[in-house]
């Protein structure tokens, strides 16, 4: 039987920090059970940074070498850049021609990020911002996959592209599956500081970072305000170290939340075990990163990719221009 297929992608914004890392540990469980297209979606980064003069290119291929990093095998899924496959973009044109503009104002982050991101000083009343939902769903839909590893904040996207999907199959006949999210579980973890985590706020761990930097930020975080000495108890629910250490040191969460709580455990000494426990799961990615990083091997990943991708996106795109009468 052959297997299901799933389609993510992800904007190449700079480095990957640990923010990010359960979404491409989330990609990488999945690429025995299914096939895989994992896309650099830089088509996207520029429907809020068109006038960023963003170095897409050399962001691409630095946002592929974490991916590498962290797991995902070019044996097993195919890893390429959005804009080299142009089949996206005629689907998302075909798409636009039967998608209400109601469905795309109605999407929340919409009108959130408008807002959000007018206090910046940022006009975002483009088409190309207002489009991006349907963008997405062409990226999905160009390999008919049927899941959607997501975050929850990706939720009604994913339910948008659905609609498109049922729309296209009512107007066009049958062509498209109406793709699940397959939702994370791990949480979403805040900056050292509290706030939420992002490399322009230096709130963030790079999953390049070094055991002296992982310490240094480790040492950043923000713990319960109430804790004046080291013996006095504490309350691990409002400490940010407390929230890393449910992901990375979550065999010994309950002693350590009791250790905590009963006061015998200081916060230097509770921090220094967390950095240790962070360190553990990058070590492995900071030596794959050094194998992929030498020559062309990324690029090599690239042009593999792109070209399975490219073939099945261009059979999509032949079927759905069929089933229209193109
Ligand atoms: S002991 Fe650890 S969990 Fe408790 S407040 Fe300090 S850093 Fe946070």
């Amino acid at each position: 039987m052959s297997k299901k297929i799933i389609f993510s992608g992800m904007r190449p914004t700079g480095s990957l920090h640990i923010g990010h890392l359960s979404v491409v540990q989330n990609w990488a469980a999945r690429q025995d059970e299914y096939e895989c297209y994992y896309a650099v979606v830089d088509w996207h980064a520029l429907t809020t940074g068109f006038e960023d003069k963003i170095p897409l290119r050399e962001l691409a291929r630095s946002i592929t070498l974490d991916w590498l990093s962290v797991g995902l095998d070019p044996e097993k899924c195919s890893i390429f850049v959005q804009s080299a496959v142009k089949e996206h973009a005629e689907l998302h044109l075909l798409f636009s021609m039967f998608t209400p503009l109601s469905w795309l104002e109605r999407v929340p982050t919409y009108k959130d990020q408008l807002q959000q991101l007018g206090r910046d000083g940022k006009d975002l009343r483009m088409y190309g911002f207002l489009g991006y939902p349907l963008l997405q769903a062409a990226d999905i839909l160009a390999y008919r996959a049927e899941a959607v590893p997501v975050g929850e904040d990706q939720l009604p996207h994913i339910e948008f592209c659905r609609e498109v999907a049922r729309r296209f199959n009512h107007l066009y006949g049958p062509l498209f599956p109406e793709p699940q999210a397959l939702v994370g579980k791990t949480p979403l973890l805040p900056g050292v500081d509290g706030r939420k985590m992002s490399k322009s706020y230096n709130n963030s761990i790079a999953i390049t970072a070094s055991p002296a930097e992982i310490a240094a930020q480790t040492r950043q975080m923000v713990t319960d305000p109430a804790r004046v000495r080291k013996d006095d108890p504490g309350h691990p629910e409002v400490c940010v170290a407390h929230k890393f250490h449910k992901i990375y040191s979550a065999d010994r969460i309950t002693e350590l939340e009791a250790d905590c709580r009963a006061g015998r455990v200081g916060c230097a000494v509770c921090k220094k075990e967390l950095a240790a426990a962070i360190d553990r799961v990058l070590a492995p990615y900071r030596e794959r990163r050094a194998y992929w990083e030498e020559g062309d091997r990324v690029e090599r990943v690239l042009a593999a990719g792109q070209e399975k991708a490219r073939a099945a996106a261009a059979e999509t795109l032949r079927a759905t221009r069929a089933a229209i009468g193109l």
